[in-house]
C-alpha cells in the first residue's frame, strides 16, 4: 500500500478537528477510531468555552449539536452535615455565546460524519496496535495484521495514549498526574430542568462541588444540564485515593454523592441512561513533554494537554485547538518537503502563541497548589460550619452577630498562619 499523507489514531475532538483542517487543504487523512463510533467511548464533564476557539475552529462548530449555553456557574463546598454555595449569573454570560454543555456521543458523531460528507474516512471499530517505524522515524500504524503506511502520524489517542509512549514522546503516567472520573447521564425532562435549575429553554448551569464528594481529598462533583439530561460526575486523584488506608473505592463515591440532600430535590425522577469512567491528566504544563518527533505528533489528551483550575477543567478546547494546530504545522511541513521532527516542531511553537501553552503555562503552578488536602477537608467543613453557626437562634441570647463571627472565625483556625499563607498563595496561581 502507498503511503498516504496522514493517518490520525483517536476519532475524539483532537483527531476530529485536525482531519477537518487537514481534509481543508486537500490531504489525504484516513482517522482510525476502536470505539463502534466517533464519541462511543469518550468521557467529559462537559462544558466547552467557545470564546478561545473563535478565531481557530471557523466554521468546523456551525451548527453543532450542542446542549444549553452555560449561564449559571454554581459552586458549593460541601461539609459532611451542611453545605454552602454560590450561585453567580450575568447578563455578559447570558447575552454571549461563552461557553456551552456537551455530550461528546452526540457531538464527536456529528463532526465525524461532516467529515465523512467531505469524503475523509474515518474508520471505527479499528484499534490500533502498534506503529511503523522506517529508518527511525514512525511510517505509519499496525492494527493486527493490518498496516497503515502514511507520511505522519497523529497520536490523538487520548490521556492514556500509547502511541506516544511508543514513541518515547510521553512518560508512564504516575498516579498523582491523573485522576479518575465517573460519570452519569440522567435523563429528565427539558420543563423539569428548566424550573429545577432556575433557566429558560437553552440556558444551562455548570454545578462544582468540593469537599465531602470526594470524602475529602483531591477532586469534586460536577454536575451539568444538557437538552433533555443530567451530566453527574465525580472526579478523584488517582495518588490521593492509593494514599487512604484502607485504599478508597472510587466507585461508591457517585453513589453516595447523589444520596445527600442537596441533590436529592436536583435528581429527583431523573432516570440513568448512561454510565462511564475515564482517566483525566491532572499535571497541567509540568506534565507536558516533546509534542512531536520523527513522522508523529501528539494532540489533545495524549499530549497531556489539559487543566484543572479548581474551579473549571479545561481540555477539549484544547484538544480541539492542538488538533488544528497539528493539521496546520503538517501543511506547512509538507509544503516546506520536511517531515522530520525539525519540520514538524512548528507546531509546538504554534501552540506556544495559541492559548493552549500560553493558558496552561500561566497556570503552571495550579497542581502545586491543588495538592492540599486543606482545599477538599478544611475549608469545605469549615465554611459551611461558620454560617451554621452565625445563623443558628435557639432558645439562648444571640451576643451581636460580628462578635459571633470573629470567635467562630479564631477558633475554626480561619486566621492562623498557616490559612494566611495559603492565601497569600493565590497571587501565584
Ligand atoms: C470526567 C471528566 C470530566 C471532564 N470535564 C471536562 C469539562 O467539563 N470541560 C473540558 O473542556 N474538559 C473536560 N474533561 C477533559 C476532556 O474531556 C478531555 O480533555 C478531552 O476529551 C480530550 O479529547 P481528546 O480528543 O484528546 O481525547 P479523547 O476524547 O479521549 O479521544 C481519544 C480517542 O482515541 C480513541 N483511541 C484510543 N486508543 C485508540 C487506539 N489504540 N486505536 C484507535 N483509537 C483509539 C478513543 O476511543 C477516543 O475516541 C473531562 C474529562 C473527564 C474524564
Amino acid at each position: 500500500m502507498d503511503k498516504i499523507d496522514v493517518v490520525i489514531v483517536g476519532a475524539g475532538l483532537a483527531g476530529l478537528s485536525c482531519a477537518w483542517v487537514l481534509s481543508g487543504h486537500g490531504l489525504q487523512v484516513i482517522v482510525v477510531e476502536r470505539g463502534d463510533f466517533a464519541g462511543s467511548k469518550n468521557v467529559t464533564g462537559g462544558r466547552l468555552y467557545l470564546k478561545p476557539l473563535k478565531n481557530m475552529a471557523a466554521d468546523m462548530l456551525d451548527g453543532a449539536p450542542f446542549e444549553r449555553k452555560v449561564v449559571r456557574e454554581r459552586w458549593s463546598l460541601l461539609g459532611s452535615s451542611n453545605s454552602l454555595s454560590i450561585d453567580h449569573t450575568s447578563d455578559r454570560f447570558r447575552n454571549d455565546d461563552h461557553s456551552c454543555t456537551v455530550l461528546r456521543a452526540r457531538l464527536d458523531r456529528w463532526l465525524s460524519e461532516r467529515l465523512m460528507a467531505k469524503g475523509v474516512f474515518v474508520i471505527p471499530k479499528y484499534r490500533v496496535d502498534d506503529l511503523l517505524w522506517e529508518k527511525g522515524a514512525v511510517a505509519g500504524i499496525r492494527a493486527g495484521a493490518e498496516e497503515i503506511p502514511a507520511h505522519v502520524v497523529v497520536a490523538a489517542d487520548g490521556v492514556l495514549s500509547f502511541m506516544a509512549r511508543k514513541a518515547g514522546l510521553m512518560p508512564a503516567l504516575s498516579p498523582k498526574a491523573c485522576a479518575v472520573g465517573m460519570k452519569e447521564v440522567l435523563e429528565l425532562p427539558e420543563d423539569k430542568i428548566n424550573d429545577r435549575f432556575n433557566v429558560d429553554t437553552g440556558e444551562g448551569v455548570a454545578h462544582l462541588f468540593l469537599g465531602d464528594v470526594t470524602k475529602g481529598i483531591f477532586g469534586g462533583g460536577f454536575l451539568y444540564t444538557n437538552k433533555d439530561t443530567l451530566s453527574l460526575g465525580v472526579v478523584a486523584g488517582i495518588g490521593a485515593m492509593m494514599g487512604r488506608t484502607p485504599t478508597m473505592d472510587a466507585s461508591t463515591l457517585l453513589e453516595t454523592f447523589k444520596e445527600r440532600y442537596e441533590m436529592q430535590r436536583l435528581l429527583e425522577g431523573a432516570k440513568i441512561v448512561e454510565y462511564s469512567a475515564h482517566v483525566i491528566p491532572e499535571a497541567g504544563y509540568g506534565g507536558i513533554g516533546r509534542l512531536c518527533a520523527n513522522g508523529i505528533l501528539l494532540a489533545g489528551d495524549a499530549a497531556g494537554l489539559a487543566l484543572n483550575m479548581g474551579v473549571t477543567v479545561r481540555g477539549m478546547e484544547f484538544a480541539i485547538a492542538s488538533g488544528i494546530a497539528a493539521a496546520e504545522a503538517i501543511v506547512e511541513a509538507k509544503a516546506s518537503g520536511d517531515l522530520s521532527e525539525k519540520g514538524l516542531f512548528r507546531y509546538q511553537e504554534r501552540l506556544k502563541e495559541t492559548f493552549v501553552l500560553k493558558d496552561l503555562e500561566g497556570s503552571k503552578n495550579m497542581p502545586g497548589y491543588l495538592d492540599n488536602d486543606s482545599f477538599f477537608s478544611y475549608y469545605p467543613e469549615t465554611f459551611p460550619g461558620l454560617v451554621e453557626k452565625v445563623m443558628w437562634f435557639d432558645e439562648h441570647p444571640k451576643g451581636p452577630l460580628g462578635k459571633t463571627l470573629w470567635k467562630e472565625l479564631r477558633s475554626s483556625g480561619m486566621l492562623s498562619m498557616k490559612r494566611l499563607l495559603e492565601l497569600y498563595r493565590i497571587r501565584n496561581i
